[in-house]
């Protein structure tokens, strides 16, 4: 039926398929956020291309004179309305909002005014003739050249804003408006050409170029305006895959031959509009769920960030307290000591008996405010070491020398072994190496209350490590404690028992040193009441 007044070349069915993606696209880009104004202005000036590509491509087509001179005059109007449509778009972007002043009045009113212009006067447009060649030639109106006139005037205004929306910009925003911009020049160079120029020579034939070219403007807007809503991208792509088969299947149900057909192309229509809600939804539910996860990354990342600050406010505050809590220590130890020195003259034992005890809490007390200061310097990262060469072994004598009366006079006894034919030397900070060797010895006599400790220390030669060791007969500890020690503040339960007073600062401290010398440090022991072993290890230097 269609043949006797229509007839398709292919350059026609180019110029309908491109008009038809270029609809879709127009669709689905409002369709995807009706609200927001760069969408609705999108979607507006793609369907003025759309408008006339189809105007083109029918006026082309037809076979019937009254229809031609219809098309004709609606394709000037639909091409009329095209910068209208892209100026009022490139105002939208470059003010981001919408705006239904008076600039809007200005910009489609002459639209309007053409639109009387082309269908009830011959003033712009007159019709159209059918050389001998069989090509369609358009019949001018006096007003022609003002038609012209008039497209060029809009896109020179819209060039205007865009650029100036560029200017203003930095980044993506500006890439974006460049991308519009080179994309609407290119295409309406080669338009301008093709569909103005050309045919004020009376050369009609390369008309079908201009709507072909559109697909490059329409799509490179698309792609501009999508990219501020990246996330999207996959939903649109699946839409335009979805409704171009729904097309596709209603078109071929049109065009079937024989009833048979008609049923199969229904089936498929039907199999199509079901799959495609499904691959539809399944797009939006993965594209949503990504941005959730993407959401709560950031949430997450931001709330690492505090914590972060948190610490590090908290790292501060210990140190100054701590620092702050020195200085009448001091003075307490001094003046117990020299209480204790007889300095004041002669107390009696009652009075000494108390002074002792107030000496030794005090001195626990500073130990307690060294180890905070050590950790809040190792989580701020400002604790310096100074390496050097030294003789592990007679540092260890020197320290078990120190406490060896501490550790007598609670009754436990003590011994020190190492191969006598083998050097320990280190390189390591040697302030370090006595606080960490101090430490277990402090353990290994806070958690014993009757038996031995041995400490020995033992060479590999060929890891190239040197390995401190100290055994007790003490309190012991289960399995899970053992993982656990070497953690801030972890105390094991039997160690309250034994021991009221500590942190369990000391072991995590240790570790940190211990690391800080790329060694390793472990504990242990076949169970609780069963005694324990300390080991650290560090790497030897010959
Ligand atoms: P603190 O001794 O101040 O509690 P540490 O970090 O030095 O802190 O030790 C952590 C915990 O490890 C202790 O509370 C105790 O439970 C356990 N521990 C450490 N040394 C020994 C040991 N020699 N024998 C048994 N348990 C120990």
């Amino acid at each position: 039926m269609y043949n006797t007044v229509m007839q398709f070349s292919p350059e026609i069915l180019a110029i309908l398929f491109i008009s038809s993606i270029d609809f879709l696209l127009g669709i689905v880009i409002f369709l995807q956020n009706p609200r927001n104004p760069i969408n609705s202005a999108y979607g507006f000036f793609a369907a003025t291309v759309t408008a006339w590509g189809l105007g083109v491509g029918f006026f082309l087509a037809t076979t019937n004179d009254g229809w031609g001179d219809f098309l004709a005059r609606f394709l000037y109007f639909a091409g009329g309305s095209i910068p209208a449509s892209f100026l009022y778009f490139s105002r939208i972007l470059s003010a981001q909002q919408r705006f239904v002043s008076w600039q809007t009045f200005f910009i489609f009113f002459p639209t309007f005014c053409f639109f009387v212009l082309y269908f009830f006067t011959d003033l712009v447009i007159a019709g159209y003739t059918v050389t001998l060649a069989g090509a369609k030639a358009f019949t001018y109106g006096p007003f022609h050249l003002l038609f012209d006139a008039h497209l060029w005037v809009y896109f020179i205004f819209a060039f205007i804003a865009l650029q100036k929306h560029y200017r203003m910009h930095e980044d993506a925003e500006r890439y974006r408006t460049l991308f519009i911009i080179l994309g609407t020049y290119l295409v309406l160079f080669v338009a301008g050409i093709t569909n103005v120029i050309i045919p004020l020579l009376s050369i009609f034939s390369f008309i079908w170029i201009g709507p072909t070219a559109t697909i490059v403007w329409v799509g490179i807007i698309a792609y501009a305006v999508l990219k501020h809503q990246l996330f999207n991208i996959r939903i649109i792509a699946a839409e335009l895959f979805v409704i171009s088969l729904w097309l596709l299947s209603l078109v071929r149900t049109f065009f079937s031959e024989s009833v048979r057909d008609v049923w199969i192309n229904m089936v498929t229509l039907m199999a199509t509009v079901i799959l495609g809600v499904f691959l539809a939804r399944a797009v939006i539910k993965e594209v949503k769920t990504r941005r959730e996860i993407e959401r709560l990354a950031e949430d997450l990342r931001k709330a690492n960030a505090r914590l972060k600050e948190l610490d590090q406010r908290k790292s501060e505050f210990v140190s100054l307290a701590s620092h702050q809590l020195r200085n009448p220590l001091t003075a307490i130890k001094g003046y117990a000591s020299m209480i204790l020195d007889g300095s004041f003259g002669v107390v009696s034992h009652k009075i000494k008996d108390a002074v002792e005890k107030i000496f030794e809490s005090s001195e626990r007390l500073v130990m307690i405010i060294e180890d905070f200061l050590t950790v809040s310097r190792i989580e701020q990262g400002r604790l310096d070491y100074n390496f050097t060469h030294i003789n592990f072994k007679s540092l260890v004598e020197t320290i078990i020398a120190d406490m060896r009366s501490t550790i007598e006079k609670k009754g436990l006894t003590l011994s020190f072994e190492y191969e006598k034919e083998k050097e320990y030397y280190l390189i390591a900070d040697s302030g370090k190496v006595v606080q960490i060797i101090g430490n277990l010895i402090e353990n290994a006599l806070k958690y014993t209350p009757r038996g031995l400790i041995s400490i020995h220390l033992s060479k590999n030669t060929s890891a190239r490590t040197v390995t401190f060791s100290i055994k007790d007969t003490g309190i012991g500890m289960s399995h899970e404690t053992k993982k656990k020690i070497f953690s801030k503040f972890t105390r094991a339960h039997n160690a309250h028992e034994v021991n009221v007073g500590g942190t369990g600062l000391g072991l995590f401290i240790a570790r940190q040193l211990v690391e800080a010398h790329k060694g390793r440090i472990w504990a242990e022991s076949d169970g609780e009441g069963k005694g324990s072993t300390f080991y650290f290890e560090l790497p030897a230097e010959e």
